[in-house]
C-alpha cells in the first residue's frame, strides 16, 4: 500500500521537468527509496520467473521459489551473466514485447550480447539522464553536438531522448574522425560535446592550437578515462569533463558524475547495485538487478567491472549515493581507445604471423595523450619487428572494421615488441590481456 504511494509518487517526479525532479528526489528520505526498490525487485523477479524460459528453468533447477524472496542476496549463488546472454540467447530472456535492441560487440567473444528494450523504457531511461544533465548545468539554451558512434549502441539513442526532455538543440555527428567534427562543429559552436573518451582526447588535440569557441562542459560515456587525460581535454576546452557508467545491458547509465568529478552518483531507483564479494578496500564485482525494466529483465547481472559502492554522502549534496571509478574489469576484456578488446581479438589478428605456438601478451598503457596497444610477441628473430607489425595492421584492417577505424582515427597506437622465446610466460598462466593505465585519482 505504501510502496503503491512511493511508486506513484516516483512516476510523477519522473515526469516533472527535470529542474523539479531534482529538487524533489533531494528531499526524498532514505527510506522511501529502499521501500520502493523492494517492491520494484519482487515485481521484477516475478516476472522473470514467470514469463523468461531462462529465469523460469534456472529456478526450476535450483528449486528457487521466488515467492519467498525478498532480497537479491537471498537468490545465493544464483546470478546472470554475459555468457548466459550469448549462449541462450536473448529471446530466452524476454518477458514482453520487445521495441528495439541494441548490441554490444567486440567483447571476450565474437558473438554480440543483444539486449531488448521497449519504447516506454527508452523513455524512461532518457527523462533519467535528463535530470543526470541537468544537475550537470545543462540548460534548454545549450548547443550540443554529439559524437556517439550509433552502429548499434545504447547511448546515442538514450542522449536523444534525454534532448527531448532537455530540450536543447542537438545534432548527432556520429563518430567522425575529430578533424572533420572539428572542422564542421565551427559552424553551429556547441557548448556541449559529448563522444567517446579516446575520441575526445583526439578532438582535443586536434583543437589544441587553434581556435576555439566557448564550452560549458564535455561529457564521456563507453569507456574509462586516466585522470591524466582528462586534465588535458579539460584544460584544452577550459571546461569540465564529466564521465558516465554504463552499459547496453544496462540500457546506457548505472551512474554519472556530479560536478565533484569523484565516483558515479548511481541510479537506485532503477537498479539494485550489489557487491557481493569484497576485497579489503571494499572493492568486487558489480552486480545489479534491473529494478523497472518489464521487456528483458536482468536479475543479479555479473558487470564484470570492479568498484566499491559509496555509502558516504558526496560533497555535492545530490540525494543518490555512488560507485567508486571503475578499478578493473573482472574478466580480461580492456575498454580503451582501440574499443573493447579481449584476448579472442589478438588471437585473430595474430593469425599466421607469430610461429606456431609462440606466447603473445597484449598491454594496454597510455602515452599521456592516448592509448597504446603494446603487443609482445616472443619472436624467433627480432628484427623483423617491422614486417611482424605490418602484418598485424593487415590482419586488423582486414578483420576488425571498427578497430581499423579507430586507428586510422589516431585513438590509439598498436606496437609490436619482439621478446625472446620462452621468456613472456613466467607463471603457469599468462594473462592475455592487461590494463596498465592508472585510472584512479592519484
Ligand atoms: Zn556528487
Amino acid at each position: 500500500m505504501l510502496t503503491n504511494a512511493i511508486e506513484q509518487i516516483e512516476r510523477m517526479v519522473l515526469h516533472l521537468e527535470p529542474r523539479h525532479a531534482v529538487r524533489f528526489l533531494n528531499v526524498s528520505p532514505p527510506w522511501a527509496i529502499a521501500a520502493m526498490q523492494r517492491a520494484r525487485f519482487r515485481r521484477t523477479l516475478r516476472l522473470a520467473a514467470a514469463r523468461s524460459s531462462f529465469y523460469r528453468d534456472e529456478f526450476e533447477r535450483r528449486g528457487i521459489d521466488v515467492d519467498r524472496i525478498d532480497h537479491p542476496s537471498e537468490l545465493g549463488d544464483f546470478f546472470t551473466t554475459g555468457e548466459d546472454l550469448r549462449t541462450h540467447g536473448a529471446e530466452a530472456f524476454l518477458t514482453g514485447r520487445a521495441d528495439t535492441a541494441f548490441e554490444t560487440t567486440g567483447t571476450t567473444s565474437p558473438v554480440p550480447k543483444r539486449v531488448f528494450f521497449s519504447h516506454r523504457e527508452l523513455e524512461e531511461m532518457g527523462r533519467t539522464s535528463a535530470i543526470g544533465l541537468y544537475n550537470l548545468g545543462m540548460r534548454r539554451e545549450d548547443r550540443v553536438l554529439s559524437a556517439y558512434d550509433i552502429s548499434f549502441w545504447v547511448s546515442p539513442a538514450v542522449l536523444r531522448m534525454a534532448m527531448r526532455y532537455l530540450k536543447c538543440f542537438h545534432v548527432e555527428a556520429g563518430k567522425i574522425p575529430p578533424q572533420e567534427f572539428y572542422d564542421r562543429a565551427l559552424a553551429y559552436k556547441p557548448n556541449v560535446i559529448f563522444g567517446e573518451p579516446s575520441w575526445l582526447m583526439r578532438l582535443s588535440e586536434v583543437a589544441s592550437d587553434r581556435k576555439k569557441w566557448r564550452v560549458k562542459l564535455l561529457f564521456a560515456g563507453g569507456e574509462n578515462l586516466t585522470e591524466e587525460a582528462r586534465r588535458f581535454i579539460e584544460q584544452v576546452w577550459e571546461a569540465p569533463l564529466y564521465l558516465s557508467y554504463g552499459q547496453t545491458e544496462s540500457f546506457g547509465t548505472l551512474g554519472a558524475e556530479c560536478k565533484a568529478q569523484n565516483g558515479y552518483h548511481r541510479n537506485d531507483l532503477f537498479f539494485w547495485f550489489e557487491t557481493p564479494e569484497t576485497d579489503a578496500d571494499g572493492y568486487g564485482e558489480l552486480v545489479y538487478t534491473t529494478l523497472v525494466r518489464d521487456v528483458m529483465p536482468l536479475i543479479r547481472y555479473r558487470s564484470t567491472d570492479s568498484t566499491r559502492l559509496v555509502e558516504e554522502r558526496c560533497s555535492c549534496g545530490f540525494f543518490a549515493e555512488r560507485i567508486a571509478k571503475i578499478r578493473s574489469r573482472t574478466d580480461e576484456m580492456v575498454v580503451c581507445g582501440m574499443g573493447n578488446v579481449g584476448p579472442w581479438v589478438f588471437e585473430q589478428v595474430l593469425r599466421n604471423v607469430n610461429g606456431h605456438g609462440a606466447d603473445w601478451q597484449a598491454v594496454v598503457k597510455h602515452n599521456g595523450q592516448r592509448d597504446v596497444v603494446e603487443l609482445r610477441l616472443e619472436l624467433e628473430h627480432p628484427e623483423h619487428r617491422a614486417e611482424v607489425e605490418e602484418r598485424v595492421l593487415t590482419n586488423l584492417r582486414e578483420g576488425f572494421a571498427d578497430f581499423w577505424k579507430n586507428h586510422q582515427m589516431k585513438l590509439f597506437d598498436l606496437q609490436v615488441v619482439p621478446y625472446a622465446p620462452g621468456t613472456l610466460r613466467n607463471g603457469r598462466k599468462l594473462k592475455r590481456v592487461v590494463d596498465d593505465r592508472n585510472m584512479g585519482r592519484e
